[in-house]
């Protein structure tokens, strides 16, 4: 667990980067912090693992202030990605995964083994790839080396800045893929930064978004998507919207004519201010399989049925539209 307690750095140029900043990444979170150009995200991140001090205010890890540990420790038992491809020239892949463990001084078969079992969770055969050097690799590639490295001495902390900056979009998207399915075996503790607000809805379990060294807010994808606090979260969010949030409008069939509601007795209708969520919620308990969508007036201006509503939530799921 990293705890953020009031933290503010203020550069010797007198640039504060962070300001009474506070925040809690439980064990085992994927956390993002998120935020235009120059809100702070690397300067918060970079306190972590103490390439940077903070000004004021202290920063725990498991309950212990990261200036109780020593440099080493620190360094050593956090992995970290860069935003550039950082991997060490005249090192072959093989010995650039490799350096960590032996600083800790892993034994030489152990090292091997994890550095073949890395390469393997990423796609890359290891017999193909571990005796190149960097130049000898797509930058992917190089990227993928430069996450597995950081994973390498088995860390319970990562950090990385901008991971995927550096990368062509198809790359990117394998390589997210690639610490998705890392992250759901090896639940590590987790802060990334990105300003790519799908990137952070995809993959985060929470988001933090900052602005000007502070935190706006922060929640699950979700919560941030539906409950955005302020213009400036909204803003940030765009218009991105989760299927359950549509207008139920955009489902309903159109062709019937706005007749007037003939009353039955317990019927269920639907506002036609809706969204898909809250219809979902009205026909939940209800004995029907068609529902009439009725207007302020009563009228009726359109009919969901009860499978059409379940086919759509099941399309959007399949699809992977649905981030909830
Ligand atoms: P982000 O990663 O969100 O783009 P940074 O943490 O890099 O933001 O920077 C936050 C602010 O601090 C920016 O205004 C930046 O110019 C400033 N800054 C970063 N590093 C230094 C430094 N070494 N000295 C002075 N100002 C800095
Ligand atoms: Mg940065």
């Amino acid at each position: 667990m990293i705890t953020f307690s009031d933290i503010t750095k203020t550069y010797q140029d007198g640039t504060t980067a962070v300001e009474k900043f506070n925040l809690t990444v439980e064990k085992g979170e994927f956390m993002t912090l998120i935020g235009p150009s120059g809100c702070g995200k690397t300067t918060t991140m970079k306190m972590i693992n103490r390439l940077i001090d903070p000004s004021e205010g202290t920063i725990y890890i498991d309950g212990k202030p990261v200036s109780d540990y020593s440099i080493h420790e620190l360094r050593w038992n956090i992995g970290y990605v860069l935003q550039q491809i950082a991997l060490f020239p005249h090192m072959t892949v093989q010995e650039n995964i490799q350096v960590v463990p032996e600083l800790l001084k892993w034994k030489k078969g152990k090292t091997e083994k994890r550095a073949d079992e890395l390469l393997d969770m990423v796609g890359m055969d290891p017999s193909i790839f571990k005796k190149r050097y960097p130049s000898e690799l797509s930058g992917g590639q190089q990227q993928r080396i430069g996450v597995i490295r950081a994973l390498a001495a088995d860390p319970d902390i990562v950090l990385m800045d901008e991971p995927f900056s550096a990368l062509d979009p198809i790359s990117r998207e394998q390589l997210q893929i690639d610490i998705d399915k890392l992250q759901k075996e090896i639940k590590k503790t987790v802060v990334f930064v990105t300003h790519d607000m799908d990137e952070a809805l995809k993959m985060s379990d929470r988001i933090c978004l900052m602005k000007e060294g502070s935190v706006v807010q922060c929640g699950s994808p979700e919560q941030l998507m539906k409950h955005p606090q302020n213009d400036f979260v909204e803003e940030f969010i765009g218009n991105r919207q989760s299927p359950w949030l549509k207008s139920v409008q955009e489902v309903m069939k159109k062709d019937v004519q706005p007749v007037p509601l003939q009353e039955q007795e317990n019927q269920v209708t639907i506002p036609a201010k809706s969204t898909i969520e809250d219809a979902y919620a009205l026909i939940q308990s209800a004995n029907q399989t068609d529902f009439p969508v009725v207007n302020d007036n009563q009228k009726i201006v359109g009919i969901v049925t009860r499978d059409e509503l379940l086919h759509y939530f099941y399309q959007q799921e399949k699809e992977g539209a649905s981030i909830l």
